[in-house]
């Protein structure tokens, strides 16, 4: 089979097309074997028009905010007008759903091609609720505006905490009724991602096309993921090991900001490590890790503290679909494979601690560093303490106070002390508190009325919001009411999938 090699894919630099905006558009992913997509253009929408601009992605980008605000920029970003030499696909891809392998792909996306930023990056420009694909099932194609503007604002969140993610480059409302349970106002979102390539394209490849077609597709990864591994004599164990590592570092970054993914299915595994499917996630307010959001997630296979173990799982799904590549014989790679997911947990306890230790204020590493990190987590579940604002406050929270349930005292004795067992002085790691705790999350009930207001054509609080959550370490004055837990009495958080 075909292989891609993006070296020579040279044209696109130095002949951009596309106009004014600035789009340099290539498709090295529709130049791959057509068992891997559908050719299909977006369907037109009735009368787009945009909602959010992700002006400072955009010029990221090497795309003018103005342009893409004109008629002509619309039309480009709702897939009403295709630019001429792009070649739009819908994406093959299959996955295990809360354990059950099923078909899958873009069944409402679709691929207009890749972007090619002045800074060499290689990006997915992908449209969310373009119409109906090859693989929409039973699905009418379509998105809602409330659910495209909950991606764009918690994805630009995430990123704003730091975390590998896909991102939002706009929000087009459309005068396409959308049916769910009641009519809803339609959307398209602009979706940019280092690549939509997930642990379900190979299971895909693997078990609907055969060995040769997933050779194509880890040739196609690593050259755009990992092109530093192009002169390795393993190739494909080393694109497992670094596909392992990287979403080992993605996870602990979740729980280091109490994000729970919420639907960690293998088609919403990204193989370039960004976190992908804004569908029911949420963060936590109490701290518990049983903690789950999803309606449908009914035996918590996606709680909270459950994201480490269910990654490996997953893993264990990208391991199966790459063994024709991994060894000579099955024995020989199953063997392998099966020691390289035993490293796991080491190699995920390593990215934790890098995440959490820091936020402790610590600079160096000490063995006794997981139990102190375990157990102030034990005294937050003990108490349903607020996650996010409680680890914030341990930068001015050195000394004891009055009222504090039992356990804090002994625990913050123990802190203090590991805290003198570094060089910094106290200043230093109350620094580092403020830059690795942070200030802001999208609160589960702002994030609700924000898409509210939003749906209504007020985006005042929504803009508000990505505004003080684009740099969610700093203090924002004024913006305090974005910082309140839900209160105590308020029902259970719920999120739905499918939307
Ligand atoms: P998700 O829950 O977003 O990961 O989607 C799971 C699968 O359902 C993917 O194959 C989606 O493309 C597909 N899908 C979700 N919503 C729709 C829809 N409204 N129309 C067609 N396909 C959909
Ligand atoms: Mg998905």
């Amino acid at each position: 089979m075909e292989s891609v090699d993006l070296t020579n894919r040279t044209r696109p630099l130095d002949s951009p097309i596309g106009g004014e905006a600035g789009w340099r558009w290539d498709h090295s992913y529709a130049a791959l074997p057509e068992a891997f997509y559908q050719r299909i253009a977006p369907r037109l929408p009735a009368d787009p028009s945009l909602v959010l601009l992700n002006a400072p992605l955009a010029e990221v980008l090497g795309l003018d905010p103005a342009v893409l605000s004109e008629p002509a920029g619309v039309a480009a970003l709702s897939g009403g007008v295709v630019p001429p030499g792009v070649d739009p696909i819908a994406q093959a891809y299959a996955g295990h759903q809360f354990g059950s392998f099923t078909m899958l792909g873009d069944g409402r996306a679709v691929l207009l091609g890749e972007h090619l930023a002045p800074d060499g990056h290689r990006v997915d420009i992908q449209l969310k609720g373009a119409g109906r694909t090859a693989f929409a099932r039973g699905g009418d194609g379509l998105a809602a505006l409330g659910p495209m503007l909950r991606e764009y604002l918690v994805s630009e969140a995430m990123h704003g905490l730091g975390i590998p993610t896909t991102r939002s480059l706009a929000v087009l409302r459309t005068d396409d009724p959308v049916q769910r349970e009641t009519q809803l106002d339609g959307a398209v979102l602009v979706r940019v991602a280092s690549s939509h390539l997930r642990v379900g394209t190979f299971e895909y490849a693997a078990r609907f096309v055969g060995p040769d077609a997933v050779k194509t597709l880890a040739d196609y990864a690593l050259q755009r993921h990992f092109p530093d591994l192009h002169d390795s004599a393993t190739p494909y164990r080393d694109l497992f090991v670094g596909v392992m590592q990287r979403q080992a570092g993605l996870v602990a970054k979740w729980m280091g900001v109490g994000f729970v993914h919420g639907v960690m299915n293998t088609d919403n595994v990204a193989i370039g490590g960004e976190t992908i499917d804004y569908g029911p996630c949420a963060f936590l307010d109490a701290y518990h890790p049983s903690t789950v959001f999803s309606s449908i997630d009914t035996v918590g296979r996606y709680a909270f503290g459950n994201q480490p173990v269910i990654t490996q799982w997953n893993l264990a799904r990208f391991a199966e679909a790459l063994l024709p590549l991994l060894a000579e014989t099955p024995d020989e790679a199953v063997a392998w494979a099966q020691d390289r997911l035993g490293d796991f947990a080491a190699v995920y306890r390593e990215a934790w601690l890098g995440v959490m230790r820091p936020k402790l204020g610590l600079f160096n590493a000490e063995d006794s560093d997981e139990g102190l990190i375990q157990d102030f987590l034990s005294l937050l579940a003990d108490e349903r303490a607020d996650f996010t604002n409680r680890f914030r406050a341990l930068a001015d929270g050195l000394e004891d106070e009055p009222g504090e349930p039992d356990g804090y005292s002994a625990w913050r004795q123990r802190w203090r002390e590991r805290l003198s067992r570094q060089p910094q002085p106290d200043v230093e790691a109350r620094q580092r508190i403020l830059a690795h705790c942070p200030a802001f999350i999208p609160r589960n009930l702002k994030v609700e009325q924000a898409l509210t207001t939003g749906c209504e054509g007020d985006l005042s609080l929504l803009r508000r919001m990505l505004e003080v959550l684009g740099r969610p370490y700093d203090g924002h004055p004024g913006h305090e009411d974005l910082q309140q837990p839900a209160p105590s009495d308020a029902p259970p958080y719920r999120t739905f999938c499918g939307t």
